[in-house]
């Protein structure tokens, strides 16, 4: 039960916005023509890729160009190493960097030291990829601590986890992804997605439609 509660309140939530929409519709009828539908709701999204980068983010930065959409991108250091030139691309389109470890390990089980190993190698790879440092970090599996915090922090990274999973690891078709992000995506979502760690042909096929239609809900895209 506890997991539809959120659900409920949404759809209630949803609903007083709808009747307030339509006592402003009746009341301001003879002030305005036209009144934005009930499902323009506006606020932003943060988009987020995370494990690239791969041969599939130049997929996802071409979506992401022709819809006019810049996005974060948590990316994992060996992997910057191996395909330096798509994180600068990445960062020359204007998207986000951000700091995914150096090879995506479960940090919590870690000693400090290798923590810091996995962090700091991996911005110096960025920043020899983009020529800026990132100041962003997602934690592999969001599996994070005090310690893993206080790390990051040090080395000028702020942790960043995500409220929309996409689900599209798990490979579940292109209608599910959609479908999962646009049930619930809100005001301030931050959504989970992948450019990398296999085959994320359904993430790049679901991206056009999910970024239509939080454009047509009126979200904008911001950065985390
Ligand atoms: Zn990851």
């Amino acid at each position: 039960m506890r997991r539809f509660l959120p659900l409920l309140l949404s759809i209630s939530l949803a609903c007083l916005g709808t009747l307030f929409l339509l006592a402003v519709a009746v009341s301001d009828a003879h002030a305005q023509t036209s009144t934005l539908p009930a499902q323009q709701v506006g606020g932003s999204v943060a988009l987020t890729f995370d494990d690239g980068p791969s041969t599939f983010t130049p997929q996802i930065l071409n979506v992401l160009q022709q819809s006019g959409v810049r996005a974060t991108f948590f990316e994992v250091g060996q992997q910057v190493q191996a395909r330096p030139g798509l994180t600068q691309e990445a960062y020359q389109a204007g998207d986000v960097i951000g700091n995914h470890s150096w090879s995506h390990p479960n940090l919590t089980l870690l000693t400090p030291s290798q923590v810091q190993g996995q962090l700091s190698r991996t911005s110096a790879a960025i920043q020899q990829a983009t020529g800026v440092s990132p100041t962003l970090f997602r934690p592999p599996y969001g599996a994070t601590n005090t310690t893993i915090s206080a790390t990051a922090e040090q080395l000028g990274l702020r942790p960043v986890l995500w409220n929309v999973d996409s689900l599209d690891w798990e490979r579940p078709g292109v209608n599910a992804i959609v479908r999962n992000v646009l049930s619930t995506a809100n005001n301030g979502s931050i959504v989970l997605m992948h450019d990398g760690g296999g085959d994320r042909s359904e993430t790049v096929q679901a991206l056009p439609q999910i970024i239509a239609e939080l454009q047509q809900r009126g979200f904008v895209f911001v950065t985390p």
